[in-house]
């Protein structure tokens, strides 16, 4: 008799047991969380994952997409052990040689960077964003979309996904807070756009218009709800005509979608950008990115003139502060810059998309043909799996989507060896194989088999 699923990951139940005395939930983020408990990794290589009692996983978590190269490519590998051990150290903590490389590597690539600068995670990327924008433009509102993910400080811990009963009008979304102990001042000063309803986001941000620094948004919702080409470009027009900056938070999307990330498949150039996650290789990384204008205020010597000289009114302002022990890290930089160049190697790029592609096509057709209207969802290198025959344009619709047999699916696939944490979005990388794809779609087709007996 095969052992069950709960036989099979009893090390990882003890351990998790373990951390949980001394870690709260024994997990170090809220997202790592899954019932009956999370599974305890041990080891990953390539495209695959091992869990503390052995058993092996292809993985499509790709913790959250930030692989894009697999678990521990040898030439990012290479990097990484060049940079530690024949430089010396692994932090200066002063400028040195990788920071410009990388700027400018960001600089051909991005249409909407003209100037950067780096950090140790997406959220502190989008949290220096909506500062530099308050700052630019003194306004101090917020305008993001409902249903999108920043990272989770107070001013976009908003209305990420709200219970139905609290989120208002579809219309016009209430600012609903995701967690206990947000500020109000965040909440009162956040409002909240509807995604892909052109119409109804135009009548709110004409509103508040005056008092709006800035529309954070993530241009592909997810990596896998993409806001509509027009309602983009009208976006655009309508938060330049409203002097209101336009923010591309590309920390899931950058390198994923396409090297130049989403912006680059729209056309459309956002005021400032921020990316995370495939940038620094497997290290922590964030970084800020946007118009020489708005950037130049990071510089130290522009904000001394602010502080000195006043502003047009003659106002002084206080300087603007961006700081970080680890910004800019060394090891992370040459990850980093190790994945970039892989990436743009032959057609690597082109590999993955045809691959994921491939996959989704084929699991669509699967799922179709086990009665289960499902679509695979997504862009370049991510995609996800909306069980639903319905058109899916926003959060809204996806919460209606079928999550209860999306779930069931999900466990028996990690009981097959398939890794996505159940209901996460999937993220191909140039280490899965042509056999994996192939051994993910049996699993598939099992996973079927089992729950739609
Ligand atoms: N923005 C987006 C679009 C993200 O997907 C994430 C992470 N999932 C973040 C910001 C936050 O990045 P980090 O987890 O590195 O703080």
């Amino acid at each position: 008799q095969e052992p069950t699923l709960a036989e099979k990951l009893k090390t990882s139940y003890e351990l998790h047991q373990e951390a949980a005395k001394v870690i709260p939930g024994g997990v170090t983020a809220n997202i790592k969380y899954f019932t009956p408990h999370p599974i305890v990794m041990e080891e990953g290589h390539g495209s695959r994952l091992y869990d503390a009692d052995g058993n092996e996983y292809i993985d499509y978590l790709m913790c959250y997409g930030a692989l894009m190269t697999g678990h521990g490519h040898p030439e990012v590998f290479a990097a990484v052990t060049e940079q530690m051990y024949s430089k010396g150290t692994t932090i200066f903590g002063t400028p040195h040689r990788l920071e410009t490389l990388m700027a400018k590597k960001l600089v051909s690539l991005y249409r909407g960077i003209e100037q950067v600068r780096f950090c140790n995670s997406g959220m502190e990327a989008t949290m220096l964003a909506t500062r530099l924008a308050a700052a630019y433009t003194g306004k101090k509102k917020l305008a993001k979309f409902e249903g999108h993910y920043h990272g989770g400080y107070d001013q976009v811990l908003l209305s990420v996904n709200p219970a139905e009963a609290l989120a208002g009008e579809s219309e016009e979304p209430l600012t609903v807070p995701e967690s206990t102990g947000v500020s109000d001042y965040c909440v009162e000063n956040t409002i909240i756009l509807p995604f892909n309803n052109y119409p109804a986001a135009e009548k709110i941000l004409r509103k508040h218009a005056a008092e709006l620094s800035a529309v954070i948004m993530e241009p592909i919702q997810g990596g896998f709800i993409p806001a509509e080409q027009q309602f983009m470009e009208k976006l655009r027009r309508l938060t330049e005509e409203l002097d209101i900056l336009l923010i591309f938070d590309e920390v899931k999307t950058g390198f994923r979608v396409a090297l130049g990330g989403a912006q680059e498949i729209y056309g459309v150039t956002p005021d400032l950008t921020t990316l995370g996650k495939v940038l620094g290789g497997g290290f922590p990384v964030g970084a800020l990115g946007g118009k020489r204008e708005i950037m130049e205020h990071c510089s130290p010597g522009a904000s001394k003139d602010i502080l000195t000289a006043g502003d047009d009114n003659g106002n002084k302002r206080e300087a603007f502060f961006h700081s970080g022990t680890y910004n800019g890290h060394p090891t992370t930089l040459a990850a980093g810059l190790a994945t970039i160049k892989l990436l743009e190697t032959h057609d690597n790029m082109m590999q993955v998309f045809q691959k994921t592609a491939y996959l989704k096509q084929e699991l669509e057709k699967l799922y179709y043909s086990y009665g289960v209207p499902m679509q695979a969802m997504g862009e370049g290198s991510i995609f996800n799996i909306v069980i639903t025959d319905k058109n899916i344009t926003n959060l809204r619709e996806m919460n209606c989507s079928n999550t209860a047999l999306r779930k069931k699916i999900d466990y028996e696939l990690l009981d097959l060896g398939i890794y996505s944490k159940p209901l996460n979005r999937y993220s191909v990388s140039t280490a899965h194989s042509e056999a994996d794809i192939e051994n993910t779609l049996r699993a598939h087709e099992q996973a079927l088999q089992r729950v739609m007996k």
